[in-house]
């Protein structure tokens, strides 16, 4: 069976071929246009998922060795995202299943984001406990099987990845910030600074506290000095990245421990983070877990999750017929 998968949910716009459960391509063309505004715009966005398409499938295809007409099914990211981006890709593959005569699958990104752990060996077993960390969502997930998963605990404000882009904002990091406050880190002292860590009833989360605590700690901080941040940003690094992995980890330990499951996986982004890699495989010691993490490649966007979640649809006969909508709000379970 061959599956092309489209994903265009974010600002990455990526293409890949699944060959009878080889991954035969993934090709990822990262939009930098967003760089020069400290965020994504999300107009800007659908114009270079426009611009950058129909090349990012050719060379998927071309990767893969095959021709359009050898596919069996054409995947899509239905959402969540911004509604643009998911337009461009979802119109995209419509129109060449429809040209095909192929089977359309429509796929949820977030549940694409859990099943990039089925791409490469090792894979976790039914049941487990994923702790989803991207840029927009950070959710706690039962996972029952491939199409059965239930949402127990998510942010009730900023995700993870927002709370390492919006802190790195305010220490003047580029952005994203995430990965040059994970690598400013390294060099840091965790504990120099204590943030707040945010507390939540039952598995939620909160990072919009982190944000206005470090805030005014930094405002505060260089109205005595005004080179405050320069000269203690390794530890400022530290100490905010510590505080988001322990708010995540008090979650996850909880949860883990009511729903008495011993599997951990880690997905989204953010799990490139080193620092929670770490956490997460110490804790994994201490808690008799086993932890899993996918490849970097297929923790951020890219469409072979996409592809590897509509080969289980596929198996599952679940189909989108051409009427199915983009939707920048699609609910995971
Ligand atoms: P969503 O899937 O929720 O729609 P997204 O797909 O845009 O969001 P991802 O691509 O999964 O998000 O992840 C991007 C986020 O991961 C960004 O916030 C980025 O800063 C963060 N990130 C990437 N690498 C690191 C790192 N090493 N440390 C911390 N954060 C990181
Ligand atoms: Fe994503």
């Amino acid at each position: 069976m061959t599956i092309l998968a489209i994903e265009s949910s974010c600002d990455d716009t990526s293409a890949a071929v699944l060959i009878d459960g080889q991954m035969r391509s993934n090709v990822v063309a990262t939009q930098k246009v967003h760089e020069q505004y400290g965020g994504v715009v999300p107009e800007l966005a659908s114009r270079a998922h426009q611009q950058h398409l129909v090349p990012v499938v050719e060379a998927a295809l071309r990767q893969a060795g095959i021709r359009k007409t050898d596919l069996d099914a054409v995947a899509f990211t239905q959402g969540p995202g911004l509604l643009g981006s998911l337009l461009v890709g979802g119109m995209f593959a419509k129109t060449l299943a429809l040209a095909l005569g192929k089977p359309l699958i429509a796929v949820n990104h977030m549940r694409a984001h859990i099943l990039a752990h089925f791409i490469e060996e090792p894979r976790p077993e039914f049941p487990f406990l994923c702790l989803t960390v991207s840029g927009g969502h950070t959710q706690l997930v039962v996972v029952r099987s491939a199409l059965e998963m239930e949402i127990i605990g998510q942010t009730i404000d900023d995700a993870a990845g927002e709370a390492f882009d919006k802190t790195a904002k305010l220490l003047g990091l580029p952005y994203p910030g995430g990965p040059h406050l994970d690598k400013l880190a390294r060099q840091g002292d965790p504990l120099r600074f204590p943030f707040p860590v945010g507390t939540m009833p039952g598995y939620d989360f909160s990072f919009s506290g982190l944000k206005t605590a470090v805030l005014y700690f930094i405002r505060k901080e260089t109205a005595k000095n005004p080179d405050f941040v320069e000269q203690n940003l390794a530890d400022l690094c530290a100490s905010i990245q510590h505080t988001i992995i322990q708010t995540l980890l008090r979650q996850l330990r909880r949860a883990a421990a009511d729903q008495h499951l011993t599997q951990i996986a880690l997905a989204g982004g953010v799990a490139a983070n080193s620092g929670l890699r770490q956490a997460l495989q110490d804790e994994a010691a201490a808690q008799n877990w086993q932890v899993f993490i996918p490849a970097f490649q297929y923790c951020t966007d890219n469409a072979a999750m996409v592809a590897r979640t509509a080969q289980f649809q596929y198996e599952a006969g679940d189909f989108a017929t051409q009427l199915v909508s983009s939707d920048p709000r699609l609910k995971l379970g």
